[in-house]
């Protein structure tokens, strides 16, 4: 097929249900067009009946300022620091360093590609024996697959370090039947463009701790003291959601689940036709974990594999990317202690997320799986 002719396959693209617009609409006929009104609260109590165990949900304008209020509601400040799963995004790990934290990396392990209990705990021991102890970790549910969640809390329990729960990829996922999102002392949420469900750009801090939903509310909006006038006594941010992108997001609410079972068909989809090719594997859900599938990725058996398939796919006008670039290698954190074990090296080596749009069609995944298995043979 020609690439010009032929139409372009994002790698996760928005995905509107239909009920977006009423919910926008309302807002202006109201005049509602503010950080505030009844979409946020709205917003906010869906993401708390979607989550149930009790949790508390303030919408905020990103996942990376929720993670930034999170850690700061942790007491992360000035010389701390934090132990954050390198395998990730870079927006995991900026914010420790916004409170002027320093982030010590940890590695991941071979069955969920998340943080390394092993790792984890020599990494605390450690840090305890040169005189610092950590004062929070970052755990990340990447791809939507659930960490492990009982070995890191456990882990976190036992040195009474509290957890930044980071589902910004996960939401949907459940662990044991629990969702994820409800997990850590505090968990954050994204609704960036490219996420399972999209406000446009969004995110929540969530907590069963009502005070930490209050304070992150408070930090957020410029952090106003009760008065008539405008008295502060704490520096604060400008980061609640608006209540013209919460209203896209109680329309996206209402097609959440439908937009997890799409994904995980994209995946099931991939693994049947790509399965029997022993040069490609798949990341599969230990028991009792339940993945959103965000993005289907494929593990090569070799570093070169994965650059043919991904450049013969853009040849062929579909987006596909590698897996994270670990924090441990990224130049802006060369300076940063890490606790490493080669998996995060090597996933990044050989790791490729395909095309896992909930609005992809069948005609596409065709395409897709097609144009891989040419390079297959
Ligand atoms: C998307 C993402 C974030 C940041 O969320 P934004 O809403 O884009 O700020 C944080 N952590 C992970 C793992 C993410 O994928």
């Amino acid at each position: 097929m020609n690439a010009i002719d032929s139409k372009r396959i994002w790698l996760s693209s928005p995905h509107m249900g239909g009920t977006e617009h009423t919910f926008v609409k309302e807002a202006f006929d109201t005049n509602w067009v503010a950080p505030l009104g009844p979409n946020v609260d709205g917003f906010e109590k869906d993401i708390e009946s979607y989550l149930e165990n009790g949790m508390y949900a303030a919408a905020l304008s990103s996942g990376t300022a929720s993670l930034h209020l999170g850690l700061k509601l942790l007491g992360v400040s000035n010389g701390d620091e934090v132990l954050c799963q390198s395998m990730t995004f870079a927006a995991s790990a900026n914010p420790i360093v916004y409170l002027g934290a320093t982030p010590v990396f940890i590695d991941s392990e071979k069955d969920t590609w998340n943080i390394c209990p092993e790792q984890l705990e020599i990494a605390i021991k450690d840090r305890i024996a040169k005189g610092k102890k950590p004062k929070a970790i970052v755990a990340v549910h990447l791809y939507g697959m659930p960490y492990k969640v009982e070995a890191i809390h456990s882990i976190a329990s036992a040195y009474n370090i509290p957890v930044l729960e980071d589902s910004a990829e996960a939401f949907g996922s459940s662990y044991h039947g629990i969702k994820c999102g409800t997990f850590g002392d505090i968990a954050i949420l994204s609704f960036n463009g490219n996420k399972i469900i999209t406000t446009s750009g969004g995110g929540a801090l969530v907590s069963k701790n009502q005070k930490h939903r209050q304070k992150a509310i408070f930090l957020a909006t410029q952090a106003r003291d009760n008065a008539p006038h405008y008295e502060h006594s704490e520096i604060g941010y400008n980061y609640r959601m608006s209540n013209i992108t919460a209203g896209i997001g109680r329309g996206q609410m209402q097609v959440l689940d439908s937009h997890v079972n799409k994904r995980r068909s994209n995946f099931e989809f991939y693994k049947k036709n790509l399965e029997d090719f022993s040069e490609i594997n798949f990341l599969e859900e230990p028991s009792g974990y339940h993945a959103n599938r965000w993005l289907s990725c494929i593990e090569t058996s070799s570093y070169e594999l994965r650059e043919g398939i991904r450049l013969v796919l853009a040849e062929e006008n579909i987006e596909s990317r590698p897996l994270w670039k670990p924090m441990h290698q990224q130049a802006v954190f060369a300076d940063c202690d890490a606790y490493l074990n080669g998996i995060s090296d090597d996933l990044f080596n050989r790791g490729l997320c395909l095309p896992s749009g909930s609005n992809l069609e069948e005609d596409d995944l065709y395409r897709i799986v097609s144009v891989i298995k040419n390079v297959l043979r």
